[in-house]
């Protein structure tokens, strides 16, 4: 099963992708992750991929797209996968579809998670994540155990530098401009599933596993 996750930045993409590859044992490919353990890590692609992050723009897609394709080349990525944060513009869309093509393939769902963009902000400035292992919380909806700390590995939890409010209102732009036009664009390939991302996330959760039935 070939999934592509959508929505605004903090829509719950990440939480949703999370508990889909728990259930359905495919990989969770997030290329924000994938981008801040590069930084994390200071290597080169981290160096360039965090000039734009921090300014809340999209990296390019040339070097992301090469950077998913490395990641479809790992043994764990051939039956499946749901994708995280990627595609985000119509050139990254055809793309993925492109190597689809070249390898008989295609996506399956292409899933929705629509969260207007007043309840984003609140949602983002309670964000807290593990740098670490990626995990993500929330200050109010989906608190660690213990204040401050991933309960998976221990790690501090941080406020993402592309978090603040500032940022997040430069990404929701970007997001109105760049990635919603993907709705249509999977619409029209009638793979698109439209989920109401405002509810509990265990409601949200409930809702998908629906659709992938
Ligand atoms: P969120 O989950 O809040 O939407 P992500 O972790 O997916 O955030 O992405 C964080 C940042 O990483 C983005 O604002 C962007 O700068 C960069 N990024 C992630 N995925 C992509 C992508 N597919 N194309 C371009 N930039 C990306
Ligand atoms: P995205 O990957 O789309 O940027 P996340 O999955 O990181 O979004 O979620 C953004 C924030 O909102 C996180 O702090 C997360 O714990 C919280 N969150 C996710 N889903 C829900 C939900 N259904 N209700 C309330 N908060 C949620
Ligand atoms: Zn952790």
């Amino acid at each position: 099963m070939r999934i592509v996750m959508l929505g605004a930045p903090g829509a719950g993409k990440g939480t949703q992708a999370k508990k889909i590859a728990e259930k359905y044992k495919i990989p969770h490919i997030s290329t924000g992750d994938i981008f801040r353990a590069n930084i994390k890590n200071g290597t080169e692609l981290g160096k360039k991929a965090k000039s734009y992050m921090d300014q809340g723009m999209l990296v390019p897609d040339e070097l992301t797209v090469s950077l998913v394709m490395d990641r479809f080349k790992e043994p764990d990525a051939q039956d499946g996968y749901v994708l995280d944060g990627f595609p985000r513009t119509i050139p990254q869309a055809e793309s993925l579809d492109a190597a689809l093509k070249e390898s008989g393939s295609q996506i399956d769902f292409a899933l929705n998670v629509d969260v207007p963009d007043e309840n984003i902000i609140q949602r983002m400035s309670g964000r807290r994540a593990c740098v670490k292992c990626g995990a993500t919380y929330h200050l109010k909806y989906a608190a660690p155990k213990k204040d401050g700390i991933c309960d998976s590995c221990g790690e501090e939890l941080v406020l993402r530098d592309d978090d603040r409010p500032e940022t997040v209102e430069k990404r929701l732009n970007v997001y109105h401009e760049q990635t919603q036009p993907l709705i249509e664009y999977y619409a029209q390939k009638n793979v698109l599933k439209e989920v109401d991302g405002t509810q509990d996330l265990e409601d949200v959760f409930r809702d998908i596993t629906k659709i992938l039935q």
